[in-house]
């Protein structure tokens, strides 16, 4: 009889822990021991809000060694390396070596810079709280208020709508923010009436959209687009797409082109192995599930019951069968729009709905408050 361990302390990690914690018996003496590269858990949806100054880092991150003992797991601080399947061995950073009989990945996703490794050295990204603090800090005392945010997506749009509300509201108005899309539109998931309504939001808020333009060239003090279109002193924010970190994309199992790992219907990828949330591909009409909260939640509580039933002796597990509640794109100038249920929201009503939801999903009570009061009074 061995441990289980899970990697990452994330929406899905965090989910497997209560489960685990829920269900201490069925555990038959085994230990649950989770990783984390980070001592926080950072609730990734409302990160784009810190830089707006809209929420405090105070209501975004919790204390996982804490929260985790109140649960009666594990918690071991530090960054898996590798994962040797054959030995069940995850391997840290450090050198340290955690043996399981149980493996659950979900260690979510980070900024991919595509090799770009020039540009990752300069650019700013939003994995995290601290890269969230970074970007504000690095907003309020750049002279030439010239942004450039690579990546038309939800991240991109929120981190540019964000920044704007910062400046409107410290009645900096000579600005220049620009959003760069290799592809012909932004958002290019998204249905054309969503597009529409961000792109006039963009636009009412002074942001400058390039689509069909990437960089070309990047010296130490400019950027020069594809579109021909020079850009001078201008602190760059890359939001061009994720990918899972390094140990996964060197397992050797079947991954997506974003490394995600792809598992069957009970998230399973090899014997006694699952993943969960953004490290996983669940298929489902031959495309992986979005990477969104509601998912990582639902994966991270089925994976934990799978692990719970084999801890039991049983041979058979529970099926995944993912429930689509629907998106939103929030923007920092109370507007949003997206779907919820089926049914299009748009406006202000939508960008209640995404601070409803994050307010649902928050972890303590202190949380809860402290994003209700910051959404009311800042
Ligand atoms: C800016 C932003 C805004 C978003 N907004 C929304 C939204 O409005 N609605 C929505 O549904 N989704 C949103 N998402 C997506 C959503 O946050 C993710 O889908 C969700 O967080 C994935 O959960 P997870 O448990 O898989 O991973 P995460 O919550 O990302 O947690 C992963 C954990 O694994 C840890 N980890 C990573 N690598 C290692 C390693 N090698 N060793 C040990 N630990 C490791 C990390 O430190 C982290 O704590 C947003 C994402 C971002 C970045």
């Amino acid at each position: 009889m061995g441990d289980i361990v899970v990697i990452g302390a994330g929406f899905a990690g965090l989910e497997a822990a209560r489960v685990f914690s829920r269900h201490r018996r069925a555990l038959g003496g085994r230990r649950v021991i989770l990783v984390d590269a980070k001592r926080t858990f950072d609730f990734l949806p409302i990160l784009p809000d810190m830089l707006g100054g809209r929420i405090v880092r105070d209501h975004a991150v919790l204390d996982v060694a804490e929260y985790l003992e109140r649960l009666g797991v594990n918690f071991e601080n530090g960054e898996a390396a590798s994962v040797d399947m054959a030995a069940r061995e995850v391997r840290l950073k450090d050198g340290h070596a955690l043996g399981y009989e149980y493996l659950l990945v979900c260690c979510g996703s980070v900024t991919n810079f595509y090799g770009a490794v020039e540009i990752e050295k300069h650019a700013l990204k939003l994995d995290s709280a601290d890269d969230a603090a970074m970007i504000q800090n690095t907003v309020v005392t750049y002279p030439q208020k010239k942004f450039l945010i690579v990546g038309g997506g939800y991240t991109g749009i929120e981190i540019a709508t964000n920044i704007a509300r910062f400046l409107r509201r410290h009645r900096i108005r000579k600005y220049n923010i620009h959003v760069v899309e290799r592809q012909e539109d932004i958002l290019t998931a998204l249905p054309e009436w969503m597009r529409d309504y961000c792109r006039l939001n963009l636009c009412r808020l002074r942001i400058q959209l390039h689509v069909g333009a990437s960089i070309s060239q990047r010296t130490e003090s400019s950027v020069t687009l594809s579109n021909g279109l020079r850009i001078d002193d201008c602190l760059l924010i890359w939001a061009a797409g994720v990918q899972t970190p390094g140990f996964v994309r060197r397992l050797p199992s079947e991954q997506d082109p974003q490394g995600r790992l792809k598992v069957g219907k009970t998230l399973s990828f090899a014997e006694g192995a699952f993943a969960a949330g953004d490290a996983a591909a669940f298929m489902k009409k031959g495309r992986a599930l979005r990477m969104a909260v509601q998912f990582s939640l639902n994966e991270g509580h089925l994976a934990a019951e799978n692990i719970l039933r084999l801890c039991a002796g049983r041979k058979k597990l529970k099926a995944y069968r993912p429930v689509d509640l629907g998106y939103l794109v929030p923007m920092a100038n109370f507007r949003a729009c997206g779907t919820v249920l089926g049914v299009p929201v748009l406006g202000f009503a939508g960008w209640i709905l995404h601070y409803a939801m994050c307010i649902y999903r928050s972890l303590s009570l202190r949380h809860r408050l402290g994003i209700a009061r910051d959404i009311l009074l800042r």
